[in-house]
């Protein structure tokens, strides 16, 4: 059917649903470029206004990841399902770099595509280039072997992938329009379910590190992911997860590389980031159908997590796409750390009361640990270590946070902003905040 761009334009700026076969036409007229970018960005405004049914996203979506590859896993004979987590991202979050490899070694084969650092966001691909060597652009052949021998590859974005999603996201950045809850589920979803996966798992955070504005708009997006996913023939739930703080004990992307191989050889690990993990790995587990209880997904994971095997796989994907082979054993050597090291104090002693975590997100940015132009290269040896946590006793013995910058001023500048970013009070109790605040399924 040959339809006219300008009137699916109006019908749905005037309300009306479109028809699967009106989203097709439009984006495969984004995809060869037919469709021009203004008809594009008014499109986008209209639904930005009038929103999408959800028969609406799923056509959306399913249009948006048939417009480039989308993989196949049958011919591979894998043992396992093809599963995969995706997170609205967050601050001090490095659940992806060890979820991969700790789902592999529960039996499941996971090809993750992740992406940069987004705004105040630190992003796992950025992460992962700290590691020497680590390719994360390998091209089909190699990710598809890294995948069946090593279980997980974690890496970025091809051009191949979900191409209507890359031009539209690009419109949609410079239009006002990213933040509709429809077109961000589509846009996610493209490129999650170009993957091929069996089963799929969306952490959506909530608070003032996230990425949607109110708890509110968090929830509404991860009802939206959960019921356009599995409507779309791949099976997800969603957790809403706290971002009031830095997940993790560290925010950067070496030092945090350097965390997550500490969380998976050692017993040291983050209480908030391990139940985040946890809880988001028995979640795919269960829908994929590799366990059949909580329980039993849980005593899973931690057994591939306390035997080893869960790091194992991490340095069989590391290797597999050209990191070193004891990155393991001497991460110091392979993640080197800024040059100059800076305890953040507090300027009065006390308890940590509130964190404004989306500023935090920022100081890394502004230390050269993100980017303020998308094509710019990063310090990966910047960040902060030791972030203190919502309730616990800051002082002179105990920091806000230490930070690892490139030069003296830089560390100085940002342990300002370290200071600014905390709120610290006198005896005020804090009430413990949950870390998983709520469960998000279809049905
Ligand atoms: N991330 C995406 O990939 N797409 C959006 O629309 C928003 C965040």
């Amino acid at each position: 059917m040959n339809y006219l761009p300008q009137e699916i334009i109006r019908r749905k700026r005037d309300g009306h649903s479109l028809s699967r076969e009106e989203i097709d036409f439009f984006v495969e007229g984004l995809t060869s470029s037919t469709i021009s970018e203004g008809q594009t960005a008014a499109l986008a405004m209209a639904i930005y206004f009038q929103g999408l049914s959800r028969e609406e996203c799923v056509a959306l979506t399913l249009a948006m990841r048939d417009s480039g590859e989308v993989m196949e896993w049958l011919g591979e004979n894998l043992d396992g399902p093809v599963i995969d987590k995706h997170s609205t991202g967050g601050v001090g979050d490095l659940v992806s770099l060890v979820l991969g490899p700790l789902l592999s070694a529960c039996g499941a084969y996971v090809p993750m595509i992740s992406g940069r650092g987004l705004g105040h966001t630190g992003g796992t691909l950025d992460k992962l280039e700290a590691i020497p060597g680590y390719n994360t652009a390998p091209g089909n052949s190699l990710f598809r072997k890294t995948v069946r021998t090593a279980g997980v590859a974690i890496i970025g974005q091809t051009g191949l992938l979900a191409p209507a999603d890359g031009r539209l996201y690009a419109i949609r950045d410079v239009t006002a329009t990213v933040e509709s809850i429809g077109l961000i589920t589509a846009s996610i979803l493209s490129k999650k379910l170009a993957a091929g996966l069996d089963a799929l798992v969306m952490d959506v955070k909530v608070g003032n590190g996230a990425f949607m504005p109110t708890t509110e708009a968090s929830r509404e997006l991860a009802r939206s992911i959960a019921e356009v996913a599995t409507g779309a023939g791949t099976p997800t739930t969603a957790l809403l997860t706290d971002m009031n703080q830095c997940l993790a004990n560290s925010a950067g992307n070496a030092i945090e590389v350097r965390e997550a191989i500490e969380f998976l050889t050692t017993s040291i690990r983050n209480d908030r980031l391990e139940t985040v993990v946890l809880a988001l790995g028995a979640e795919v587990l269960q829908t994929s159908g590799l366990s059949t209880s909580e329980n039993e997904a849980f005593s899973a994971l931690r057994q591939a997590l306390d035997s080893g095997q869960a790091a194992e796989q991490f340095a069989r994907m590391v290797c597999a796409l050209g990191g070193p082979g004891d990155l393991l054993e001497h991460p110091e050597s392979h993640l080197p750390l800024g040059p100059v090291v800076l305890e953040a104090r507090p300027t009065q002693g006390g308890t940590v009361t509130a964190v404004d975590t989306r500023e935090l997100g920022l100081v890394i940015v502004r230390l050269g640990g993100g980017r303020t132009d998308p094509g710019q290269a990063i310090d990966h040896r910047v960040g902060l270590g030791e972030v203190a946590s919502l309730g616990e006793e800051v002082g002179s013995e105990r920091p806000l946070a230490v930070i690892h910058a490139a030069s003296e001023e830089a560390a100085q500048r940002a342990a300002r902003e370290v200071c600014a970013a905390f709120t610290v009070a006198d005896g005020t109790p804090v009430e413990a905040v949950p870390v998983i605040h709520e469960r998000v399924a279809t049905g």
